[in-house]
């Protein structure tokens, strides 16, 4: 147990909030504000209605009937010549009043069942899921007119109604909120730490999922407010004289026509309250992102690293350029996972990012984009493209993500949605860049699908994901990417997926396209073949370091560092029929396991003691080109490896 909580402690649990709180998020949200203050005046104003309303809101004044605003009436005055004012703050009563109600009886009812049978798991869960699958196939608006009738048309009876009915629906959403948590690594690694089930959940699921109650639930009682209003517009509820704001509108429109004011101040109080709620919950789900994806502390990014390399892989004036970034994992991104890495990209070269799984490759690319995911975060240093600094900075990363930056991603059949045609994913990434109509972002979906060299353009946008090829589906990804005609391109393993044939005409098509459109291109993969066709320089990679960069050839004929040439060794492209193919003994250290010195020394022939004993930095190797390694004379003169 203990060895286990030891090896899992530098991943497990994360602190319980990062340094940006989920208030200070939601403040700094000018809209979501704003929504919140309409919101607090209209219950506020509701709650005092007896100490602020102008008038009595049923006394008529048959001399001042259907007026426009005046200073005696703010808002004028209905067909009996009631205070529109005084009677839409009392009104505010019924209708908040009922709002609140169902949304309480939806919460006590939903969360605990959400909670339980997400935790409970097998047959408790497959019971209540079947139970809220009948509530959720009940009409609700049938059963609340049901109450209304067998109740006296009491709008408390049919707000608890609604509460109790939508409580299914939400309890099933809750129930995937806490079971996504739960897989999260972080709520394993708690698990395994010892923690008991139900520290876990309050301390580490519910915190997570609060953003997703919070957000159904302003969206609940947006939903709710129409509910409320119609059946008061309808004349259930309170009868009158007493004011509701659905009444009031139904009243207003009876004279819509003559009197047309009156419309404005009933319709616009319900329109300005459901807009509030959604917009509310609008900004709490982007406050909530926020909070758990919290790019880096501005203090951390100067701090010094523990050793800065002197000589870096750079090119004159770059596109992107990457200086000692870091990127930890875990309880205060403690585990270090990619280290001190910098490069540059000239505008229009294909770099390659080579080696082996786990050496922090696609974390990298994940890095640049902004796009770590769990608790992953950039602990240090910088990345600017086009000269502008990325690195904590969301609406910089936002503008470059697709029209600077375009991505295709590790697993290209998973990035696309299975429920969309391929052509509303195209055209939605068209629009989002060109913000152009439908009919042109179509034209322009064709375009890219030819682009890509897809026979059938039509054919293809008419399909669903699962109906096409895998070679299509990277093929679409990579017209997906194009949408936005980044400058760079970084396409993490494009290849990997698909079948031999495949893999080289879409390399071709990479190629092509960034002959047509003069973009860079940072091509991560494990293939020397792939490095030698596509690209013009490498930078090898390592447990978390840039161990060696080069022009390709000068990588391929004379690798400068034993990893590399016994990854070129180990490369099935120069394997020889009947020998064994070399392999390079051991494996990859894990981020917990770094040596002090050389990381790649515990399978290096070549090492000696001075290797183990400080970290070794990059040296230059020749003209441009780097090296991670202090025996580099050793390995030009000892003739194993290299390429064959
Ligand atoms: P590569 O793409 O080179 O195969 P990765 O960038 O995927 O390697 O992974 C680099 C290191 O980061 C690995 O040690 C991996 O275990 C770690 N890592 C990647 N993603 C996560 C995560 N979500 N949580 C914790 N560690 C991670
Ligand atoms: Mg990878």
């Amino acid at each position: 147990m203990r060895a286990a909580a030891a090896q899992t402690g530098s991943f497990a649990v994360p602190a319980r909030r990062t340094s940006t709180g989920f208030t200070a998020a939601l403040l700094r949200k000018p809209v979501a504000i704003a929504a919140l203050v309409v919101l607090i005046v209209l219950v506020v104003a509701a709650i005092a209605a007896p100490l602020i309303a102008p008038y009595d809101p049923i006394v008529q004044d048959t001399a001042a009937t259907r007026q426009g605003p005046s200073w005696v009436h703010l808002l004028g005055t209905d067909s009996l010549g009631r205070d529109l004012l005084s009677r839409l703050i009392w009104g505010g009563r019924d209708s908040l009043g009922g709002v609140a109600l169902a949304v309480a009886v939806m919460l006590v009812i939903a969360l605990p069942v959400g909670i339980t049978t997400a935790y409970a798991g097998g047959r408790v869960d497959r019971v209540i899921m079947s139970i809220i699958d009948i509530v959720m196939s009940v009409p609700t608006i049938i059963i609340t007119f049901a109450a209304l009738a067998i109740f006296a048309n009491s709008m408390t009876a049919a707000m608890i109604t609604v509460g109790v009915l939508a409580s299914a629906a939400f309890a099933r959403i809750f129930r995937s909120a806490v079971l996504a948590t739960r897989k999260e690594l972080f709520v394993s690694a708690a698990t395994v730490t010892g923690l008991r089930p139900f520290q876990i959940l309050t301390r580490h699921v519910l915190p997570h999922a609060t953003g997703v109650v919070l957000v159904q639930t302003s969206l609940f009682a947006a939903a709710t407010l129409g509910i409320q209003t119609g059946l008061s517009f309808l004349a259930f509820g309170p009868p009158p004289p007493a004011p509701t704001w659905g009444g009031m509108v139904a009243d207003a429109s009876k004279v819509l026509a003559t009197h047309p004011w009156m419309f404005v101040p009933t319709g616009g109080v319900i329109a300005v309250a459901t807009l509030a709620l959604g917009l509310l919950g609008d900004g709490i789900r982007d406050a909530n992102a926020e909070r758990f994806t919290a790019p880096i502390r501005t203090r951390d990014l100067f701090q010094k690293p523990a050793a800065v390399d002197s000589v870096v892989p750079t090119v004159a004036s770059p596109l992107l350029s990457v200086r000692d970034l870091s990127i930890g994992f875990g309880e205060h991104s403690g585990l270090t996972v990619v280290d001190a890495v910098s490069f540059d990209i000239a505008p229009g070269e294909i770099v390659g990012l080579v080696g082996e799984s786990g050496s922090g490759k696609t974390v990298t690319a994940l890095a640049v984009l902004g796009l770590l995911g769990g608790t992953g975060r950039i602990t240090r240093g910088s990345i600017t493209f086009d000269g502008l600094e990325l690195v904590g900075d969301l609406r910089a990363l936002a503008a470059t993500r697709g029209s600077g930056i375009g991505y295709v991603s590790q697993e290209p059949i998973t990035s696309l949605d299975p429920t969309f045609r391929v052509g509303s994913q195209l055209i939605e990434a068209v629009r989002h860049h060109d913000r152009c109509s439908r009919a042109v972002a179509r034209r322009r979906a064709l375009e890219l699908l030819a682009a890509v060299k897809i026979r059938e353009p039509e054919r293809v946008l008419r399909s669903y994901p699962h109906e096409i090829s895998g070679g299509m589906a990277q093929r679409v990804i990579i017209a997906r990417a194009l949408a936005g005609r980044p400058r760079l391109l970084i396409a993490d393993e494009p290849t990997t997926a698909l079948d031999v044939t495949v893999q080289a005409e879409v390399l071709t098509l990479l190629r092509t396209v960034q002959q047509e459109t003069g973009m860079a291109i940072l091509l991560v993969t494990h293939d020397w073949g792939v490095v030698a066709e596509t690209c013009s320089r490498a930078l090898v990679m390592y447990a978390g370091q840039i161990v060696e960069s080069a022009g390709v050839d000068d990588l391929l004929d004379r690798p400068r560092h034993p990893y590399t040439r016994a990854l070129l060794a180990s490369n099935p492209h120069g394997a020889r029929r009947g020998e064994t193919l070399p392999t390079i003994g051991g494996t990859v250290p894990s981020p917990a396991d770094w040596p002090v010195g050389c990381r790649f020394a515990a399978r290096c022939p070549l090492a000696v003691d001075e290797c183990r004993a400080a970290p070794i930095p990059l040296i230059e190797a020749g003209p441009a080109r780097t090296s991670r390694c202090i025996r580099i004379d050793a390995l030009i003169t000892d003739t194993a490896g290299g390429r064959p």
